[in-house]
């Protein structure tokens, strides 16, 4: 969806040139840099489907963009302006995001030319089974090779459709849920996958207001309490981060733009009011407890600390670069800053979190539901039993202290209670994504404090993405 004005390069040059940024600062065997940007293919079907009395013809992709690690990962997004450039950037930052965090793919993405809004629910059923039936075919959905997920648009209801169609034409595959990720719990999905981007967005920033010489950079200081937060498109990363930034951290969500307009007040929104106002209505408008204008582009560019673009590619562009007054700026979606808008943002010293790392959450718990799958077992249930035995020690230990201690000491019930429960799936999984997500901050850090050539957090990210691909495709023997 790139509207974009005529002097700015498409979303995947845009991509590309970043990539190139990085590269101009490695060492790579000749010719591994290109093998590496470029997208290894993108399969286009047009199939027709029988809706409302007549046959309506749909045009779909997915596209591979590198398969140095397989199965390839990555969603598939429903919109009306889906194309073949937008498709294979996002299965490029697919590539770089997997390896960054390391989940052990390479990357792809998807997308259909739809409006879902547009159609019944029995009539996208038909329409991605139909979809499904043929990416299955061409093995474009397939546990081992290639994994797709939601994205803008689609959800766990596509997921299950999709799951279902594969395991229909597979009868045999005893593999067949690890096909696909982001299923509901009851399909062989796994707790915390629809919170997990806007999930792994906070935990992105707890990070780095863990650092105060990177907070420093920002021209901020002190940790996310308190901040102001600018947050663009209240889609599913956008909700969960702004909820949890403001209910779990105590950041002032002071902005909130979408389709029809933005909130803006200074005090900070009610995020969850506003989500049912949304629901209810539609869109923002008419929302009573704070100001709402039409003109969603001048709440981007208000006062405040930290921006979170969470909906569309393209959004900060050079139109509006300049413009932008938020010290930091993080990018819970894909691509939301252009090339153009980036090198404005450099130069002018905001610090950026980039998508690679910043929205990587969602593929994350997608790669602990696919080891999930294909393992056949709950998650954490063996971590559990273990856990259970070591816990159960400690308890008959504290309970002999508790006798021998007569009236001066007592163990709490409550306390036995939880301790003895051990962890359940959820938690499992947040502090897995907890886990890699300040590892992968870290080194994406090492290089942006460690190396004089490097100044932004992006390039540093690309360089230790890209430097993992080259090492894998160096140890396959290419
Ligand atoms: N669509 C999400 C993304 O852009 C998730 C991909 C996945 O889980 O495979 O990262």
């Amino acid at each position: 969806m790139n509207v974009l004005p005529s002097n700015e390069p498409t979303f995947r040059q845009s991509v590309d040139l970043m990539f190139n940024r990085a590269v101009a600062l490695m060492d790579l065997p000749p010719g591994l840099e290109e093998k590496i940007r470029v997208c290894n293919a993108t399969y286009t079907v047009r199939f027709g489907v029988r809706l409302r009395g007549k046959i309506e013809t749909f045009t779909g992709y997915r596209s591979v963009h590198s398969e140095h690690m397989e199965p390839v990962k990555g969603g598939i997004r429903y919109a009306a302006a889906v194309n073949q450039d937008e498709v294979e950037a996002l299965a490029a930052l697919m590539t770089y995001k997997c390896a960054l965090v390391e989940a052990p793919f390479g990357g792809s993405k998807g997308g259909l030319r739809i409006d879902p809004t547009q159609y019944e629910e029995h009539e996208l059923e038909l329409i991605t089974r139909r979809f499904a039936y043929e990416l299955c075919k061409r093995d474009l959905i397939h546990p081992s090779q290639n994994v797709p997920a939601p994205d803008m648009g689609t959800g766990e209801r596509e997921m299950a459709w999709i799951a279902d169609q594969y395991a229909r034409m597979n009868t045999t595959d005893i593999n067949a849920r690890a096909c696909v990720t982001g299923k509901p719990l009851n399909a062989g999905g796994i707790a915390g996958r629809v919170e997990a981007t806007g999930r792994g967005v906070q935990y992105a920033l707890r990070e780095f207001f863990r650092h105060p010489e990177d907070v420093a950079k920002a021209g901020l200081s002190g940790g996310l309490a308190g901040k102001r937060v600018i947050v663009q498109g209240l889609g599913n990363v956008g909700y969960h981060a702004a909820r949890f930034l403001s209910e779990e951290d105590g950041a002032l969500i002071t902005g909130i733009i979408e389709r029809d307009g933005a909130l803006h007040d200074p005090a900070g929104l009610n995020v969850e009011a506003v989500k049912e106002w949304m629901t209810r209505h539609g869109g923002l408008a008419n929302y009573p407890d704070a100001t709402h204008t039409r003109n969603g582009g001048a709440v981007l560019t208000e006062e405040c600390d930290i921006l979170v673009p969470a909906a569309l590619e393209g959004v900060i562009n050079l139109t509006n670069a300049h413009n932008v007054k938020a010290k930091l700026v993080i990018e819970a979606a894909n691509g939301p800053i252009t090339a153009g808008a980036d090198d404005i943002l450099r130069t002018r010293g905001t610090v950026v979190i980039p998508d690679l790392f910043a929205n990587a959450g969602g593929v994350t718990v997608s790669y602990f539901e696919w080891v999930k799958n294909l393992s056949h077992i709950r998650f954490g249930r063996m971590q559990r039993r273990q856990e259970e035995a070591r816990h159960q020690l400690v308890v008959d230990e504290l309970e002999r202290l508790d006798v021998a201690m007569g009236d001066a000491w007592t163990l709490d019930p409550a306390f036995k209670a939880r301790y003895l429960r051990g962890a359940d799936e959820l938690e499992l999984v947040r502090s897995g994504l907890d886990d890699t997500m300040r590892t992968a901050y870290q080194s994406m850090r090492e290089i942006w404090h460690g190396r004089d050539d490097v100044t932004d957090l992006r390039t540093a990210g690309f360089i230790v993405a890209i430097d993992r691909v080259a090492k894998s495709y160096r140890a396959k023997g290419l």
